[in-house]
């Protein structure tokens, strides 16, 4: 079959592999002008550190498949993400862990008597927290939401954390203990030349064609017999009903002498600080030495028309287009709308994977079964 991939993020690069490998034509035709989308690294030509060019991008997953399936394409350096935050004019242990507490209140709890004085500071008059402000006040109370997470969110999501939902800051842990690690994943790392190399080595097969600078028109799909779209849903249809609400970062790049702040990614808590956090890329890469460092000062603002679409909003107003956009696109056949962007959520690279992996298989299942191929392997 003679198929085009729209993109050439992980979404693209996997599911064009896995219909390469079982035989079929892959055609990917990606705008930009690099291969592997928000994932791209690529070497800062003034330092030669290795640059996270949307963003820092750590891979951590549960999925023993998914982490073999990238460690078939490259080598990776373990890598434990652990996050700083400034905030009152002092540096901090994220996420909270017994470090954090302890220092911000000036104590020596051990675990036990650290949980039950966190007790004492939650608002436990708030049952069943909806919003991410209940939820903080909930778990942590107000003096630590006030010092880490009510800032930081407004400037994230340019609201306030009342109008967000509870699941943003459940992706966060409390720990008892001093366990620093971001992230609670069995399998954590940095892929060694970069994610770019890596879905390179995805994208490396006969069968594969990939052109870049090439926007996909609707007009092109008449020529492929199915279409695999992971650019943005209200694109797809040239946001005839209006644009579904993103943010966008902007990145203010500045170098420096040595190390400038001891560690890959500083958070600044407090809204006064214009900016969320600054990333010294050359710390994703321990095992590299290099004298010059590179940083991005990250801001987040509202997306317009030409930006980079980021993070989606999914408010309720959003997800009521969103319901209007995924009616228009069940009406279209032989299009699957995949990835963050083509589903309109928030995925972590683990997570895109393995959404590519079951939607290529079930898409070979359906060839197989002679059954219509769905325009959603997933619920928006
Ligand atoms: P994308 O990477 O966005 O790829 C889509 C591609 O489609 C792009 O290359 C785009 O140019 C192309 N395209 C779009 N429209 C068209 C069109 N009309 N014609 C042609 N091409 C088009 N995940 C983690 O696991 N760990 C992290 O630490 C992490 N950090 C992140 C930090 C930030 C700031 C953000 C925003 C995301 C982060 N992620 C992280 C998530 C990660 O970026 C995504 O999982 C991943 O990018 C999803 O891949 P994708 O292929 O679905 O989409
Ligand atoms: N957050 C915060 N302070 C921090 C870090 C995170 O308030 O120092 C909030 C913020 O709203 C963010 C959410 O917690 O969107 C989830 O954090 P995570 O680190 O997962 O953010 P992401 O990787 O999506 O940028």
């Amino acid at each position: 079959m003679k198929i085009l991939m729209v993109g050439s993020g992980f979404s693209g690069a996997v599911i064009g592999r896995e219909l390469a490998e079982a035989g079929h034509d892959v055609t990917i035709v990606d705008a930009r002008s690099h291969i592997a989308g928000n994932c791209h690294t690529e070497r800062d030509n003034e330092t030669g550190v290795m640059v996270h060019a949307y963003g820092p991008h750590i891979f951590h997953t549960d999925d023993q498949e998914v982490w073999e399936y990238v460690n078939r394409f490259m080598t990776f350096k373990p890598y434990v993400n652990r996050v700083k935050t400034t905030s009152k004019g002092q540096v901090f242990s994220l996420p909270i862990n017994l470090h954090t507490i302890n220092q911000f209140f000036g104590k020596t709890m051990r675990p036990d008597e650290a949980r039950e004085f966190i007790e004492a500071q939650a608002d436990t008059s708030i049952e069943d927290p909806q919003t991410f402000e209940e939820q903080a006040l909930r778990f942590v109370g107000r003096d630590l939401y006030e010092a880490f997470f009510k800032g930081y969110t407004q400037k994230q999501w340019g609201c306030h954390p009342r109008e967000l939902p509870a699941s943003i800051l459940k992706r966060l842990p409390v720990r008892f203990n001093y366990n620093d690690n971001y992230f609670f994943h069995r399998f954590q790392g940095m892929p060694e030349a970069g994610y770019t190399k890596l879905v390179e080595g995805i994208l490396d097969h006969p069968n594969i064609s990939v052109y870049l600078n090439t926007r996909f028109d609707r007009e092109q799909a008449a020529e492929y017999d199915h279409v695999f779209y992971s650019g943005p849903l209200d694109g797809f249809f040239d946001f005839e009903l209006g644009r579904l609400g993103y943010r966008t970062l902007d990145f203010e790049r500045f170098t420096y002498q040595g190390d400038y702040q001891g560690c890959a990614v500083m958070n600044y808590g407090e809204e006064s600080v214009p900016y969320t956090r600054i990333t010294e890329h050359k710390h994703f890469s321990p095992w590299e030495e290099h004298e010059g460092s590179v940083c991005y000062r990250e801001y987040s603002r509202a997306c317009e028309p030409q930006d980079v679409p980021y993070y989606p909003i999914r408010l309720v107003n959003e997800k009521a287009l969103l319901a209007r956009y995924v009616q228009m696109a069940k009406e279209q056949e032989k299009v699957t709308f995949v990835g963050r962007l083509g589903t309109y959520r928030y995925l972590d690279m683990d997570v895109t994977i393995r959404e590519a992996l079951d939607t290529a298989r079930g898409f070979l299942e359906c060839l197989k079964k002679n059954e219509p191929v769905p325009t959603f392997f997933v619920e928006t």
